[in-house]
């Protein structure tokens, strides 16, 4: 919690104007796609991205579906058969996240209290990656772009797999939509697709 201060004569450079700016920035994706199948490895490799942090509900599976659809477990086989190194970081539990990791051949971090920076210092371990060497790929602003973007990550936002969500996801869509709308109409959402592609 912030501590309150009576300082007075804040301006945008110091006050909450920056405060909120700052944040407002955190929470903007460099990149925006459909899906993680639109991820093209040879994009990432391209850019010096050696590691992927993924979000998993959502993202590599629709919320409460227990496998992995064929066609997203082909497309991270060929991530890794490209040689980018992927982790699995998820807010959800080692019940939900162990299996679909398995599946995959990936390693995973479950409970990890993403957008916390420690969440993000033990996925980056466990990739054996820096942060300007790695991307985090989710569906959700105020916990994957913001997780990813603070801990020095490129960001990129899916659009989620599902309408269905964990309970406490389904609190920060209505948010969400109005910070999008917002940075829409300021021009700083980005369009879909790889840039340069
Ligand atoms: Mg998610």
């Amino acid at each position: 919690m912030a501590r309150r201060t009576t300082t007075g004569g804040q301006n945008a450079e110091h006050g909450w104007g920056a405060v909120t700016a700052g944040l407002v920035d955190l929470c903007t994706p460099h990149v925006r796609l459909g899906s993680v199948l639109e991820l093209d490895p040879g994009w990432l490799l391209a850019r010096d991205i050696e590691a992927l942090v993924a979000d998993l509900d959502n993202t590599l599976v629709p919320y409460g579906q227990r496998e992995v659809d064929p066609g997203m477990a082909d497309h991270v086989r060929s991530m890794l058969a490209a040689g980018l190194r992927v982790v699995i970081l998820s807010n959800a539990g080692v019940a939900r996240s162990a299996p679909i990791a398995a599946a995959l051949g990936v390693p995973f971090i479950a409970r990890a209290g993403k957008p916390a920076l420690h969440a993000y210092e033990r996925a980056l371990a466990k990739a054996g990656s820096a942060p300007g060497r790695a991307a985090g790929v989710g569906d959700q602003l105020f916990r994957d772009v913001l997780g990813a973007r603070r801990s020095g990550l490129l960001s990129v936002l899916v659009a989620p797999l599902s309408p269905r969500d964990f309970p406490g996801t389904t609190l920060l869509r209505g948010p969400e939509r109005l910070l999008a709308a917002y940075l829409r109409r300021l021009g700083r959402w980005p369009e879909e697709g790889l840039p340069g592609v």
